[in-house]
């Protein structure tokens, strides 16, 4: 896919293996994979434009190479609803960073949708030593820190794995509607993980990929945040 090589390519010929989220969103997008809408902005006045053409609420997000847990560091403000917000916000953002890593080279402010809040789910790959590339699949939150609930499979997936590794992890009834929730859509999560599979089969570069978190819905699902990491010599 040209615009993922010239993504990889940009990224080696400037010596990162970290790829930015609009970078990584991007290549989501190109394997289909359903990401929240965005812009990135450099100046205040783009940011308010770029919050103006997504529709309100927008989500604020630091762009750095050097940041990679975001909110870490006071890099995310989400539900923003006015220029006047979008402005405070883009400010903020950047004080926060500054503050907490002096160095810290700001590309810009992502400018993003806001998504409703849903049944947040991670989607993961990563290198093992010995079978290669590996999915990831869990519930976000404590149920991936703390209970360590997630399964995993050797890419590349059919949607019969995909399906199971979703049934298989403890959580599941979750996704399946319990106290009143509405069920979620698995085969949208089941999607993403086949299309997560093709991308690492076709990337052998990516050497760690993180969707978290996902945001599950009745009807489809949201990646609101996604971050690759490249091999270190490529
Ligand atoms: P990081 O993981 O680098 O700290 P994220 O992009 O995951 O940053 O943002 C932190 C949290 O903010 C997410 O876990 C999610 O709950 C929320 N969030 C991020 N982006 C959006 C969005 N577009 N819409 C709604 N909530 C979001
Ligand atoms: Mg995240």
């Amino acid at each position: 896919m040209p615009k993922v090589d010239d993504i990889i390519a940009t990224a080696c010929s400037e010596k990162r293996t970290y790829l930015l989220e609009n970078e990584s969103k991007t290549i989501m997008q190109t394997y289909e994979i359903p990401v929240t809408k965005f812009t990135v902005a450099e100046t205040e006045d783009a940011a308010v434009k770029a919050a103006e053409k997504i529709g309100y609420p927008v989500v604020l997000k630091i762009l750095s190479p050097d940041v990679i847990h975001k909110s870490d560091v006071g890099g995310v403000l989400i539900n923003i609803n006015t220029p006047d917000e979008v402005r405070k916000g883009y400010q903020s953002i950047i004080n926060n960073v500054q503050k907490h890593k002096t160095n810290a080279r700001i590309k810009g402010i992502f400018v993003e949708e806001f998504a409703p809040k849903g049944i947040e789910v991670i989607i993961g790959a990563l290198k093992d030593p010995q079978f290669g590339p590996a999915l990831m699949f869990g519930l976000g939150g404590i149920f991936v820190e703390v209970l360590k609930d997630v399964s995993f499979r050797v890419a590349p997936i059919t949607k019969f794995d995909a399906k199971e590794m979703i049934q298989e992890i403890k959580g599941y009834p979750i996704l399946t509607g319990i106290r009143g929730q509405k069920a979620s859509d698995v085969t949208a999560l089941e999607n993403i993980l086949l299309q997560v599979s093709k991308l690492v089969m076709d990337y052998p570069v990516i050497n760690q990929l993180d969707l978290n978190p996902v945001f599950s819905y009745p009807k489809g699902a949201k990646c609101v945040d996604a971050r690759i990491i490249l091999e270190e010599k490529s």
